[in-house]
């Protein structure tokens, strides 16, 4: 119980106990269903199984707003999130122990004092939130697409990643990586960052006066940046959209800042360029992933992830 309290993970016999429990077909099925964990080779679905059982006997998953979870749903989220830590420490996932499913988008009241001290209280729209030392909450219908650009369980364990290394500020700890100095990740991001806010005005202003910049037309123009507009809130969210991107559709983030993905790559510990390249090779075919919420999520208008002006700590 003390050991739940602090938010520490499950002991390593409950781990591969939750592992033995993990239906093979079901994986399977699971695996083959979003493109970015179907291209994982033999050995990197084994050690996805074992992040994921570490994830479903450490965290408390709970549906909310009358949602049902089902194994299948807590699967889904489970193996997304073991993705970022597939090579790295689970207990960069410790002090917290919850995550929090509602069906579809969710309502988080805000409340925002503004420059002439006038305090406004809105609500803002959102997919998924990270809490500093609290749950992580999701959006199912969000959760459970398999091929954007968009993922919010990446995003939200992302922001986890940087929390656990102290303030939300796109710096996660780097106290296992020895090859990674905090100074170079400090004026990578900031480059990078700044490079990418750069490239979103560019992008802002090429957007003609007859097209509304927050309407399904705008939508063109911002498919040609290679992050989602929402990286450019702050840095936090700059990492936690370039996580996003690193692990769903690396190309485009690879040839726009290549510093800034050789970095998540070091950090990582993956290469899903090389990955997902291979994979493409092996299914020449196969259908490019766009539908309807990724265009949405080019919007603007249309990113909130529970971030931005808020009263709650970042995410
Ligand atoms: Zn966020």
């Amino acid at each position: 119980m003390l050991r739940w309290l602090k938010g520490r993970g499950a002991r390593t016999a409950e781990v591969a106990d939750m592992q033995s429990r993990i239906d093979p077909d079901r994986w399977s099925a699971l695996l083959a269903a979003y493109p970015f964990l179907a291209a994982l080779d033999a050995a990197e679905r084994e050690a996805l199984r074992g992040r994921t059982a570490w994830l479903l006997a450490s965290k408390t998953m709970n549906g909310a707003q009358g949602l049902e979870l089902t194994d299948a749903m807590r699967l889904a989220i489970a193996a997304q999130a073991a993705l970022p830590i597939l090579h790295l420490d689970p207990t960069l996932y410790e002090g917290w122990n919850e995550i929090i499913v509602y069906p579809g988008g969710f309502a988080i009241p805000r409340s925002q004092v503004d420059d002439d001290g006038v305090t406004h209280e809105y609500v803002e729209e959102a997919a998924g939130e990270a809490w500093e030392g609290g749950p992580i909450v999701l959006s199912w219908s969000d959760a459970s697409q398999h091929t954007d650009a968009f993922n919010v369980v990446i995003h939200e364990f992302a922001h986890k990643l940087d929390l656990h290394g102290g303030d939300a500020d796109g710096m996660p700890s780097l106290h296992a990586h020895r090859e990674l100095s905090p100074r170079l990740w400090r004026r990578v991001l900031e480059a990078s960052y700044d490079s990418f806010v750069q490239m979103l005005e560019r992008t802002e202003s090429s957007i003609p006066s007859d097209v509304d910049p927050e309407g399904p037309d705008a939508d063109v123009y911002y498919a040609a940046l290679p992050l989602d507009p929402y990286a450019a809130t702050d840095e936090a969210e700059f990492f936690a959209v370039s996580s996003e991107h690193f692990f769903t559709d690396p190309e485009p983030l690879a040839a726009a800042l290549p510093q800034w993905f050789a970095l998540l790559e070091q950090y990582y510990r993956q290469e899903p360029l090389r990955r997902l390249a291979a994979d493409d090779a092996d299914a020449p075919d196969k259908p490019v992933a766009l539908d309807g919420a990724d265009a949405a999520r080019q919007a603007p208008q249309a990113l909130p992830d529970g971030a931005a002006p808020a009263a709650l700590p970042p995410a």
